[in-house]
């Protein structure tokens, strides 16, 4: 099955969906049964990780397989797990393979509420995080500690856009042992554009939240797994007690019946806007692997099919009150942290302070844009309005 034909069938195995095209929502805590051996055999099968058993609400229902399976057959895994957020599924997946007294690799530019989990939840429970340089590449086998158990990645980062090599990474954290399980964070490519598990990667997580959700009104999460640690996702994920609202759920598989057009316009839209500042004087670089002159150029080429709506600007010269100016007054750009949405969205950009391990050496503060699904000479036209007031501001 090509991916456009995975994207509108994937999921129908499970589904239960007595003739409706889409798996409905089914609302459930209880489950009843005929009887006392139907009970049993339901709750043999839940315990046996063999899930696609409709035993309890917290374990999952046909909506849920639906969603969890169209993910398996996009990043090629061999099944999924659902979270109520994008970092609710980070901190399951990092629960459920970290103890105490173990060691975490982190890549430095990761998400900032994920760095917040590791230095704060992580620390109390006796887990010491290593934040790495996200070029490290094969290096990060001389990081590699005994009790290393968890090698996170997050590529491109989605506020400063670096791309990490995710197979030499993968290749040498196993080469080092076998049993190390390489996460990625694969939110800014969503599983259509990048498929990490089939370039080393153990679990690859999404916020889908973002493009898979795609229209800013419901948080989710997902973690596909390779089978050797799916046992121990899915019963650590049933220990912990995350489950995902069956509503919630259902729009995000209906959100995902679209995710390639939308993410095929995303980029269309984006590579036009983001040439357009390269055009522009103010402007030092563009952020966006998808670029030829981008630094990441060729491992975006290498491991990834297409590039999302999601990119960042450096000014060559720059000041909080002249990107404030621009900020303020933008007609189709809301400020918002958010993303993957149909909407354009833009936030000012602060990488500085959230290094710990590499220093952030671009103007500060750069912005971050969200190119929506607009026509992208009105976005021009606002962007181009906005410019003029930043210049304003800066040499006025
Ligand atoms: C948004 C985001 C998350 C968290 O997702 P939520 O659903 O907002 O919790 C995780 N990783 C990345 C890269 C994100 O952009």
């Amino acid at each position: 099955m090509k991916e456009d034909t995975k994207i509108i069938h994937g999921g129908g195995k499970n589904a239960l969906k007595h003739g409706v095209v889409n798996t409905p929502v089914y609302r459930a805590s209880t489950v009843v049964f005929a009887d006392t051996d139907q009970m049993q055999t339901a709750s043999e099968g839940a315990i046996n990780h063999q899930k696609k058993v409709h035993f309890y609400g917290r374990k999952g229902s046909p909506t849920s397989w639906t969603l969890e399976e169209a993910l398996t057959d996009l990043e090629q895994g061999y099944d999924t797990v659902l979270a109520p957020s994008g970092l609710g599924a980070v901190t399951t997946a990092l629960l459920c393979f970290l103890k105490a007294g173990d060691h975490l690799l982190m890549v430095d530019s990761v998400y900032e509420p994920t760095r917040r989990f590791c230095d704060k939840t992580l620390a109390r429970f006796g887990v010491e995080t290593t934040y790495y340089d996200p070029h490290v590449g094969a290096g990060v086998a001389d990081l590699i500690q005994p009790n290393t158990t968890v090698v996170f990645t997050e590529s491109p980062g989605s506020h400063t856009f670096e791309m990490q090599d995710l197979p030499a990474i993968a290749t040498a954290a196993h080469g080092k042992d076998e049993n190390i399980v390489v996460m990625i964070d694969n939110t800014w490519a969503s599983p259509l554009f990048h498929k990490p598990l089939t370039l080393g990667a153990d679990i690859s997580i999404q916020a889908c939240t973002k493009y898979i959700v795609g229209h800013s009104d419901v948080m989710l999460g997902s973690i596909t797994s390779v089978e050797k640690h799916y046992p121990t996702l899915y019963s650590g994920r049933q220990e912990i007690g995350v489950a995902a609202s069956p509503d919630d759920v259902y729009l995000a598989t209906r959100g995902l019946r679209t995710l390639g057009v939308r993410l095929r316009q995303h980029e269309i839209n984006t590579m036009k806007i983001a040439k357009w500042f390269q055009t522009r004087p103010e402007v030092d670089c563009v952020l966006y692997p998808a670029l030829p002159e981008d630094p990441g150029h060729e491992l975006w080429k290498r491991d990834f099919t297409g590039a999302s709506g999601l990119f960042g600007v450096i000014f060559k010269k720059t000041s909080r009150e002249a990107a404030y100016a621009m900020l303020n007054g933008m007609k189709y750009f809301p400020l918002g942290f958010s993303w993957g949405g149909y909407e354009s969205l833009m936030c000012a950009s602060f990488p500085k302070k959230g290094r710990t391990a590499t220093e952030w050496t671009y103007a500060e503060p750069g912005i971050r844009l969200h190119i929506g699904l607009e026509d992208p000479d009105d976005l021009i036209a606002d962007l181009e309005e906005g410019l003029a007031r930043f210049n304003a501001v800066l040499n006025g």
